[in-house]
């Protein structure tokens, strides 16, 4: 089976989507802890779930174990040892990604030693302890990938104590406008990235789509002028918020975050468009980070089936505007272009809401 950096170089590679969130959703997880018990307590919610991603095209799942670190797991109801759960989020995307051609991405989340200021070595000891598992089953996970970062200096510890385990490494931060939370510019930032020797570097979560195209676009220039060619990754936000842009917070300093985002939820459609944009910046892997559910990944696999030279695995479901044409309903069996589609402004049915929000600072991080 070809490995990341191969396929990286055949055309843009489509990652997956939304976990912790959707399962919340689906009520296999608990909203604002955000940890990945339901690898173990509701492990076949979890493989549905991968399962959807696969049948949408992703060509890489990831193990579900996003704050699967001990200091935060510490928060659970029942406390699991990280060790226990990356072993878990382990299996079942091997277990998954079997069942078609993807490969496997081990997880890294922040750690709360860096964020508590314990020094150096308790926090590359926090590392170690998420990475372990992934080395000891490197025959079943393809590559890692520390994201989430909101400051570069925690993710150059990072991807330094990756580099143990002999695989390809990539890195993302949680950062837009502003930079990091220490105020370093999102072009020192992309090129540091760069020069930790990560094969692949960006962004993920925090911002909308439209947000997450503007830094994109200010990383690959910083990139550019530095001469350095390492492509690009990006995981964005299923939710659109243009209030937040200009803060560190992003859509966490929504007053309706995180139980009543729906009505900002990206349309598929979107998804089209930026995973278009995002890949003529130079964006070489498209997935999708909280909120991007499984029709959301489809579209960036239809988007990009020309480069990729496949579609996604349920392609006889869904051509680019299903089968609507034979609908019973005539209004619907005019809109069978895809021009159509692309154009509608959907409403949100919502008209005593404001289309934008007040935005509180809230220093969660
Ligand atoms: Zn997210």
């Amino acid at each position: 089976m070809k490995g990341l950096l191969e396929r990286l170089k055949e055309g843009p590679v489509v990652g997956d989507g939304s976990m912790c969130m959707t399962l919340e959703k689906r009520g296999y997880c608990r909203a604002g802890q955000w940890t990945p018990e339901a690898v173990l307590e509701y492990p076949d919610a979890v493989k549905q779930l991968l399962r959807e991603y696969l049948r949408a095209g992703a060509d890489v799942l990831q193990t579900p174990c996003y704050a699967s670190s001990d200091g935060r797991l510490k928060r659970g109801r029942i406390t699991y040892k990280t060790a226990e759960i990356n072993e878990a989020a382990c299996d079942l995307a091997y277990e998954v990604a079997q069942e078609g051609d993807a490969l496997v991405c081990g997880g890294i989340t922040p750690v709360l030693s860096y964020l508590q200021n314990k020094g150096e070595e308790a926090i590359r000891e926090e590392f170690n302890g998420q990475l372990d598992v992934f080395i000891k089953r490197r025959n079943n996970v393809d590559f890692i990938l520390g994201e989430f970062f909101g400051h570069i200096e925690e993710l150059e510890i990072c991807v330094d104590v990756m580099k143990k385990a002999k695989m390809p490494i990539a890195c993302t931060m949680r950062i837009g406008a502003l930079g990091d939370l220490n105020g370093v510019s999102v072009e020192e930032c992309a090129v540091r990235m760069a020069k930790t020797g990560a094969d692949l570097i960006g962004l993920n979560c925090l911002f909308d789509l439209n947000a997450t195209l503007k830094t994109l676009k200010r990383m690959k220039n910083a990139l550019d002028a530095e001469g350095i060619t390492t492509p690009l990754m990006c995981q964005p936000l299923g939710f659109m918020c243009p209030e937040v842009e200009h803060t560190t917070n992003g859509y966490s300093g929504l007053p309706e975050n995180p139980l009543a985002q729906d009505p900002r939820q990206v349309t598929r459609f979107e998804v089209h468009k930026f995973a278009r944009e995002a890949y003529n910046l130079g964006a070489r892997y498209i997935g999708g980070c909280c909120g991007m559910e499984p029709h959301h990944i489809r579209a960036i696999a239809q988007e990009l089936a020309p480069e990729r030279n496949r579609n996604p695995p349920v392609q006889d479901m869904c051509p680019p505007c299903g089968l609507l044409d034979r609908s019973s309903i005539s209004t619907i069996q005019k809109k069978v272009d895809m021009e159509f589609w692309m154009k509608v402004k959907p409403g949100s049915g919502r008209p005593y809401n404001p289309p934008c929000v007040k935005v509180a600072h809230v220093n969660r991080f």
